[in-house]
């Protein structure tokens, strides 16, 4: 057993907060938390290796809703990964999540790869084979032929093939269905992005084949009809929801969709990257602003948000998850607080994870220890001491 103290345990919802607390992990799971007293007392705390940690915090581990690890995140990427035969992209990928977890990611939902590439460093975690996140994969995208990302392989032309695309995901072993329903910014000669790339009509074959699998649908989504179609078609998050007029003719903001993403607890994953100063510089300052007023927009509108960072992409590191939720504090607004709720609790919630999230007895050993208090200060997440991995203590190494 392991015995963690700390000055402060802050189990997830915003508020909720143990001082002088205490997570007692058996295994795996978290098998108690409370004041440290009381943990004193349970059976198991006698014979626990106990760790202390005097001004700090324990948190759950962070999630990251969005990234590929199969892209090595420099400027080169796309090039690295069309020259990577799939061994060395497996290496890649088991070096990028172990880095994501030594900057405290304890979840990752990997949103593109090819061959399912993520879903066998996910397996080999899972048997405990590899030391790493919890991973969430998709394997290859849907997208048309020459689409957005086709490269991944998951090239389909009409309902048919939808289907049996759809179903390889899931004999894959998928975690989700993710479809390119508008194009996107990555893939030279490809639909613009604000464009459809599926109809209405498709993508509700998407969502059938996938609810058949037992899958939600992960929708990439830039232009407004795109979200529009999505959210009709009843997918569980929608991946950037930008919000782009027809024919690039500005942003097409439409209440009555973003009520209907709110009412229906459909997750927006903006995704943004961990330098995203740097990012709002390369942008610039008018389309940082759109992208900010458009969050702010959609938050009135009762929309929850799943943070993630397109990890891969040129600049989306994965060992400076910290800096990417500081963009939601700092940019957007939000209290620390509430950025580390959607980061834990939230983000959990929206993947559908009922046994990860929280620092709370019965739920897996995902842990993460600063100095500080992020509630307070969001910067508190770059000062890590300790890791958890389901139960595994990993050194951490964060930019
Ligand atoms: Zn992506």
């Amino acid at each position: 057993m392991l015995l963690l103290t700390a000055e402060t345990v802050l189990t997830g919802p915003d508020g909720d907060r143990i001082p002088g607390g205490a997570v007692l992990v058996d295994g795996t799971t978290i098998v108690a938390t409370g004041p440290r007293a009381e943990i004193d007392r349970h059976p198991g705390a006698a014979g626990a290796e106990h760790r202390d940690f005097p001004g700090a915090t324990i948190l759950p581990g962070l999630i990251n809703g969005h990234a590929h690890l199969v892209w090595d995140a420099s400027f080169a990427m796309l090039q690295h990964y069309f020259d990577a035969d799939d061994t060395e992209l497996l290496l890649g990928v088991v070096g990028r999540s172990q880095q994501a977890l030594r900057a405290g990611v304890t979840t990752l939902r990997d949103l593109g790869d090819r061959r399912g590439l993520v879903l066998r460093v996910r397996d080999a975690i899972n048997r405990g084979e590899l030391t790493g996140p919890r991973l969430l994969g998709s394997a290859a995208p849907l997208t048309p032929p020459k689409g957005h990302c086709w490269f991944f392989g998951g090239e389909v032309d009409g309902i048919d093939a939808i289907r049996a695309q759809v179903r390889h995901n899931a004999d894959l072993g998928a975690d989700v269905i993710k479809v390119m329903a508008s194009g996107g910014e990555t893939t030279p000669d490809s639909p613009p992005t604000w464009a459809q790339q599926f109809s209405a009509e498709e993508l509700c074959v998407v969502v059938a084949e996938a609810t058949a699998a037992g899958l939600p649908v992960a929708a990439h989504a830039h232009g407004a009809q795109s979200i529009a179609d999505a959210v009709a078609a009843g997918v569980s998050t929608i991946e950037h929801c930008s919000w782009l007029g027809a024919e690039n003719s500005g942003p097409d903001l439409r209440e009555d969709v973003a009520r209907e993403i709110g009412a229906r607890g459909i997750a927006v994953c903006h995704a943004y990257p961990p330098d995203w100063r740097g990012f709002a510089e390369f942008v610039g300052e008018q389309r940082f602003q759109a992208a900010l007023d458009r969050v702010r927009w959609m938050d009135q509108h009762g929309v929850t948000f799943l943070p993630g960072t397109d990890g891969g992409l040129p600049t989306s590191v994965f060992d400076n998850y910290a800096g990417a939720l500081s963009y939601y504090v700092e940019a957007v607004g939000w209290t620390p607080g509430r950025v580390v709720e959607m980061a834990t609790t939230g983000a959990a919630a929206a993947l559908g994870l009922d046994h990860v999230g929280r620092v709370a007895e019965g739920f897996d050993a995902d842990l993460l220890v600063v100095d500080g208090d992020p509630s307070a200060d969001i910067h508190a997440l770059h000062r890590q001491r300790l890791v958890v991995a389901r139960g595994e203590p990993v050194t951490p190494e964060t930019n």
